[in-house]
């Protein structure tokens, strides 16, 4: 059993399903399935939940031990850690619905979103656009000047670019204090490269007494109450939906490393081969194209940007410090500190640190653009935590994780790199879904890679039509 196996059935116990691998024989070489789902993440899981109800001759390859891929959830130490805090978004019934079936109602924690930004010393509350009273006079006055002279000259937001969009929509204070550096750091990329179809929901508007219209700041945004599950971070949502799943149909360990498209086979790392009549991949669409030896769409796929997380876990004794101490979590776009975003991961649920310790979880990003030296990383988190106050005396455990695909960067090419893929690989039986297969951020979170598998297999059911990948602007303004 693989360390990362054991580690997962001692802290997580019945609930890491168990793998059908056993059940097969190592000689099999060739097993006919009619859909084959690569990944066991939120996307490969809610294409498989929807095969299983349909009663469909599936299978699911994952290349990990357990499921839940960037949305999985770890333990060390007494101490229950998430790839980046991760908050439940809803835009589905269907997704309510699941999540009602696998976590009962009393084991979720209610939360209303205490979020700020640390900025010129002070914390502002979230949305920073709507709260500039928080922050020291004279960074308040180059806001609201910055605001005002986009007014005065009658400047309208310009959607050439992400960098083009902030500066004509928040005006030079804000942009200069808050969204610049703090986007810069999440990103990794040149602002000036970035679209701006993926904002939405995910970027307030100022308020209409610093010029614009208004919504209200508190409830602002899909994540102004949220609710996280009582034990086993949100990892639990994905191993109970996963353990509920035939086993036969799951493997876990198993890694796909080829596939070759014009026979419709895919074949593992352990020389086994799959031939499917319809294929989901939730891997990235830049190491699909590879694995299917498709040499110029790889090139383009190439262009693709991404920035790498890593995600760096605090326990400490004690309590949380008082300034942060009922913090859900919060934004730094000041560059000398490491991370952009720190989660007071405590807060989320008792069980998430061990009796009389609470526990800080921070992310720092980082690409070609912008290279991180990560050896120091964890030791630098810590010392800007102490800098800035947030940190308690004496420190329990520490976890680091990285993901090398944290963030599917929206460029300004990006679309026509996406549209050029699926033309090549669906005609042949390939779809390539989820926050990195359709690389779309503006519908890469876990409700929508969700909704990503179950409405791929809608289509290739009941011939439906695709809303999540396709119209995104319709998914989120619901
Ligand atoms: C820092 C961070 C914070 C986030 N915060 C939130 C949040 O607050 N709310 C929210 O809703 N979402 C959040 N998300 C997004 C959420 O994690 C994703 O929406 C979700 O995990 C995407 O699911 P997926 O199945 O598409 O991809 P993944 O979770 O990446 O799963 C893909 C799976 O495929 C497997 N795989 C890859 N290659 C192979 C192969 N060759 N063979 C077999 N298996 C393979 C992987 O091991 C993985 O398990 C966050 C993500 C990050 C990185």
């Amino acid at each position: 059993m693989s360390r990362r196996l054991h580690d997962a059935r001692r802290y997580w116990g019945s609930s890491i399903p168990q793998t059908s691998k056993s059940t097969l024989t190592r000689h099999t070489l060739t097993t006919t399935v009619d859909y084959l789902v690569i990944g066991a993440g939120p996307t490969g899981l809610g294409a498989a939940q929807r095969l299983a109800e349909a009663g469909a001759d599936f299978r699911l390859l994952e290349r990990q031990p357990v499921p839940g891929g960037l949305a999985a959830s770890f333990g060390h130490d007494g101490f229950t850690w998430d790839v980046g805090g991760h908050v439940i978004f809803s835009h589905y019934p269907a997704y309510d619905a699941m999540l009602a079936a696998v976590i009962d109602a009393d084991d979720w924690v209610h939360h209303p979103r205490r979020a700020y930004v640390h900025c010129a010393g002070a914390w502002v509350p979230y949305p920073f656009q709507n709260h500039l009273d928080a922050l020291p006079a004279a960074a308040a006055r180059r806001c609201r000047d910055g605001l005002a002279a986009l007014v005065a000259a009658g400047i309208a937001p310009d959607r050439s670019s992400f960098d083009a969009y902030i500066r004509t929509t928040f005006g030079d204070g804000i942009a200069e204090l808050f969204m610049q550096p703090y986007n810069r750091k999440v990103w990794s990329h040149p602002l000036e490269r970035m679209s701006t179809q993926w904002l939405g929901e995910r970027v307030a508007p100022p308020s209409s007494d610093e010029s614009r219209p208004a919504r209200s700041p508190k409830t602002w945004g899909p994540n102004s109450e949220f609710r996280f599950p009582c034990r086993g971070g949100t990892g639990a949502i994905w191993r109970s939906l996963a353990s509920r799943l035939p086993p036969s149909r799951l493997e876990f360990g198993a890694a796909v490393v080829r596939v070759r498209a014009a026979e419709r086979v895919a074949e593992t790392a352990d020389g086994r081969r799959f031939r499917y009549r319809h294929l989901l991949s939730t891997m990235p669409l830049t190491h699909l194209v590879r694995q299917c030896g498709f040499a110029g769409l790889s090139d383009l796929a190439g262009k693709l940007a991404h920035a790498a997380v890593d995600v760096i876990g605090i326990g400490f004794e004690g309590a949380p410090p008082a300034p942060i101490g009922e913090h859900s979590w919060m934004y730094f776009p000041d560059h000398d500190c490491p991370f952009y975003r720190a989660t007071v991961f405590s807060n989320y649920s008792d069980h998430n640190a061990p009796p009389g310790c609470w526990s800080l979880l921070l992310e720092v990003s980082h690409s070609a653009h912008r290279p991180r030296d990560t050896h120091r990383l964890a030791a630098d988190c810590l010392d800007a935590c102490r800098r800035l106050g947030l940190a308690g005396d004496a420190v329990r455990s520490s976890w680091h994780y990285r993901a090398e695909h944290g963030y599917p960067v929206p460029t300004l090419d990006r679309d026509h790199i996406l549209d050029a893929a699926r033309g090549e690989l669906e005609p042949l039986g390939i779809f390539s879904r989820g926050r990195f297969g359709a690389w779309k951020y503006e519908v890469g979170n876990m409700d929508h890679s969700y909704m990503q598998g179950r409405e791929v297999v809608e289509r290739w059911l009941l011939g439906s039509a695709e809303t999540t990948i396709d119209h995104p602007a319709l998914v989120n303004g619901r």
